[in-house]
């Protein structure tokens, strides 16, 4: 007998326009689930779109093969030689992109190396405290994508008895996976022809359908995802959503692209593709001013770990405090934080008693405590201020 389980189904695929839910036997949930996410898509897309341009394929059957196969060549022979092409074992494809998400190649590939000797396997990684996760992911930012990796480790552990299911489903529900990631793991480690659409992807698409319209709105993704399933093949699906990517790395790039260097350029119809992909929302960057105290006492340093902190939960870092002044702080830094242009203002502080999720650490701890970059950056001065070499102290402490 079947395990009854119910499921939501829709278009992100878990949840849709229709928001249809079912209680149905395990081995019928992924055929009947493809049906109603066909449906829900077509029906959504109707919806939202200008009649006469709904389901407006830009290539034909016999462009898109030609693309693939110009794709898949190109790939093949240009690919950038890094550590996670180098192998299809899905905990190495799964962290790798977990890493990849907001992070360039480039940065990731050191922090992928130690990693993998780190935690090699699911249970190596279910196993390891936090702490020592979020400090092997320390400068790569975006923790939460520690935390999520962690947690789906102790999932796959759990549940799957250490090993990563070939269910998109299953894979779909682990912490911190999305549409684009599940499509990514599933067709890279498991030969699956699923697509993805990250920034890449969405270049590299609008450009070569001279698409003008803004593609930050759910219509354009919907179209773009529709899109990048129709050119999605049904062999080395993996291989090809990585040329795609790597496309619009190395040579469709944000600025300048390299179209005489382009294996799809007699594909294109781009006029002016330095102006695309058009978007509606241009954030501009908001300030933030983030005020911290710098109190020591015989030699340590006061440090908090909230995992309730509004920035950085889990993560150790200076206390921070609504007391500025007088005069000028004792260091000043800049940072980037999400959407934030921010600046650290770090003040130093008479000894006080140390309050909930504080403690005191010496020079020693302060470098080994996994700690967000703007307060790493400042506990490389404070070290200074620990060992006795840093700027005269005599006043704050008494
Ligand atoms: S021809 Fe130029 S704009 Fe078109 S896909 Fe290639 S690099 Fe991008």
């Amino acid at each position: 007998m079947g395990v009854q389980r119910s499921l939501m189904l829709g278009r992100n695929p878990a949840r849709g326009a229709f928001g249809i839910k079912l209680a149905c036997r395990e081995e019928f949930i992924a055929p009947v689930a493809r049906l109603l996410l066909k449906m829900d898509d077509r029906f959504a897309g109707l919806a939202i779109m200008p009649e006469k341009e709904e389901g407006r394929m830009p290539w034909s059957a016999r462009q898109i093969a030609a693309i693939q196969a110009a794709l898949l060549q190109w790939f093949r022979s240009h690919a950038r030689d890094l550590p996670w092409r180098r192998t299809r074992d899905p905990y190495a494809v799964f962290v790798s992109e977990v890493m990849l998400q907001q992070t360039q190649a480039a940065t990731v590939v050191p922090y992928f190396g130690r990693w993998m000797k780190r935690f090699p396997t699911w249970q190596a990684l279910a196993e390891a405290p936090l702490e020592g996760v979020l400090k092997a992911w320390e400068g790569l930012g975006y923790y939460h994508r520690a935390r999520n990796l962690h947690r789906a480790a102790k999932e796959v552990c759990g549940k799957h008895g250490g090993k990563l299911p070939a269910d998109y489903y299953k894979v779909l529900s682990l912490p911190g996976v999305g549409r684009y990631t599940v499509g990514a793991i599933c067709s890279i480690a498991f030969g699956m022809r699923l697509p993805v659409l990250d920034g890449n992807v969405v270049r590299v698409l609008a450009r070569l359908a001279n698409f003008r319209a803004p593609v930050d709105t759910s219509a354009a993704q919907k179209r773009l995802w529709a899109w990048a399933e129709a050119l999605t093949p049904e062999r080395h699906p993996g291989d090809f959503n990585q040329s795609l990517m790597e496309l619009g790395a190395l040579v469709c790039a944000r600025s300048k692209p390299a179209c005489l260097l382009c294996p799809v350029r007699t594909f294109c119809r781009a006029e002016d593709p330095g102006s695309l992909p058009a978007k509606v929302r241009r954030v501009a960057l908001a300030p933030l001013i983030e005020d911290v105290e710098i109190v020591i006492r015989r030699g340590r340093v006061l440090v908090c770990c909230d995992p309730a902190a509004p920035r950085w939960p889990g993560l150790w870092q200076f206390p921070r405090t609504r007391a500025t002044g007088p005069g000028e702080p004792w260091h000043s830094l800049a940072f980037a934080f999400t959407r934030f242009r921010g600046q650290m203002r770090a003040w130093l502080r008479p000894v006080r008693r140390a309050g909930a999720h504080e403690r005191w650490v010496s020079a020693r701890e302060l470098a080994t405590a996994p700690m967000p970059a703007p307060h790493r950056k400042l506990a490389s001065r404070v070290e200074g201020l620990l060992v006795g070499r840093g700027p005269d102290l005599a006043r704050p402490f008494a």
